[in-house]
């Protein structure tokens, strides 16, 4: 397939394809779907190997948020019934944080609902992230606190914060039907202070709010430019209790295209499979790895993951390996001046559950051409199969801890 051998030949070179190579990815077909993510593979074992890095959530406050993100279990108004918790105490983050650790993550991500911290949020995530630090040494540290003012993220990296998570969630046109609290700029701006203060930029999206292709492409271009050190990817979990809540847009095989898109965008970013994986990709998780070098170990901030254990085994039977703690994750052009150290990589959480937001209309059409140049265009999409796949709120009916 033309298609394929140029954008792989692209992704070897770190070069940017055009938006109408993008969209056709995502216009695929079916038949096509395993040389699609064989090439994207091509792609993500010249930059990053077969290993794959485990980063873990803890949420260090939940719930009770002021803005109104539409895909959010924790949002202004949600009848969602998650945790609703304010501040852990440095302790018992760093409990939690050591949890994820001792089960092979080399980043924590400190994730804290609201529109962004106060001086004294940021002095309490401070002293967390001198706990976390204390009591594993090399670990990463990312901090997800919402939109950032000034000063605040060269606080967080004098404190040792590696990186920052702040996700563009959907495109520049579309933000507006998602979130009204706060702008597609405003978040733009907030990567950008933290990478003006050192930290590690950390920016992705969320897939299956009834965006267009052009949506999606438009989102992953906007996060080329912004050039972060990580992009997760999130695929919408439509929580009852919110606006998105019968968003099911997504099929195993569409998850499999927007990886393998957003790996030909970025070739030598870390992708991070992030929220969503479990209800969206389900069996076919496996096959994402070959895409994703980096994934959330366990539990996601309002919801279960799965057993963290599972992810483990999934790894393995896979023929990946858990890139270990001495490791650099990013590749060398792109390490050197990450994080101002040794250990590249960055990636994070975020606002929402893996990170990131939105909404969108009708599932995506056949709109673009197909791949190949004698086949037809691709299938319509079949429907969800929501009948697979059950949304467990973390926590719910039980006494679980955050993130047990
Ligand atoms: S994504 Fe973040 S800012 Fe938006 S409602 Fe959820 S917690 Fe609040």
């Amino acid at each position: 397939m033309d298609l394929l051998t140029a954008l792989v030949d692209k992704g070897l070179r770190r070069e940017l394809p055009s938006r109408e190579e993008a969209l056709a990815v995502l216009a695929t077909s079916d038949d096509d779907l395993l040389d699609v993510v064989a090439a994207a593979g091509r792609v993500r074992r010249r930059w990053f190997g077969r290993r794959v890095k485990l980063n873990y959530l803890v949420n260090l406050k939940s719930g009770l948020c002021p803005e109104d993100c539409s895909y959010c279990s924790q949002r202004l108004g949600s009848q969602a019934g998650v945790l609703k918790y304010t501040w852990l105490k440095p302790e018992e983050a760093a409990a939690a944080a050591s949890a994820g650790v001792a089960g092979g993550a080399k980043r924590v991500c400190l994730v804290a609902s609201g529109r962004g911290p106060t001086d004294r949020d940021v002095d309490r995530v401070s002293r967390t992230i001198a706990a976390i630090k204390d009591q594993n040494e090399g670990v990463e540290v990312c901090a997800c606190l919402g939109l950032l003012s000034g000063g605040q993220a060269d606080r967080l990296r004098e404190a040792g914060a590696d990186a920052y998570n702040h996700n563009l969630n959907t495109s520049e046109g579309t933000y507006g039907s998602i979130t009204t609290t706060h702008t597609y700029a405003d978040r733009v701006d907030t990567v950008q202070q933290a990478q003006a203060a050192g930290l590690s930029a950390c920016s992705g999206l969320i897939a299956g709010m009834g965006e267009s292709d052009e949506d999606l492409v438009d989102v992953v271009f906007g996060l080329r430019e912004l050039d972060p050190d990580s992009v997760p990817v999130n695929f919408l979990i439509p929580f009852e209790g919110t606006p998105l809540a019968k968003e099911w847009n997504l099929t195993p095989q569409r998850c499999l295209r927007i990886l393998a898109m957003v790996r030909f965008v970025c070739p030598d970013v870390e992708v991070r499979l992030a929220g969503g994986r479990e209800v969206h990709l389900r069996t076919m998780q496996p096959l994402a790895l070959h895409l994703a070098n980096s994934i959330f170990l366990g539990d996601y901030l309002t919801s279960e993951g799965q057993a963290g254990q599972a992810d483990l085994d999934m790894i393995a039977d896979a023929g990946f390996e858990v890139e270990g703690a001495d490791t650099v994750t990013l590749p060398e052009h792109r390490a050197a001046g990450v994080c101002g150290t040794h250990e590249g990589g960055c990636g994070g959480g975020g606002c929402g559950e893996g990170a990131g937001c939105h909404h969108g209309t009708a599932p995506h059409a056949t709109d673009a051409t197909d791949a190949t140049d004698a086949e037809p265009a691709a299938q319509a999409v079949p429907a969800a199969r929501t009948d697979l796949v059950a949304v467990r709120r973390r926590g719910a009916g039980t006494d679980l801890p955050p993130n047990a």
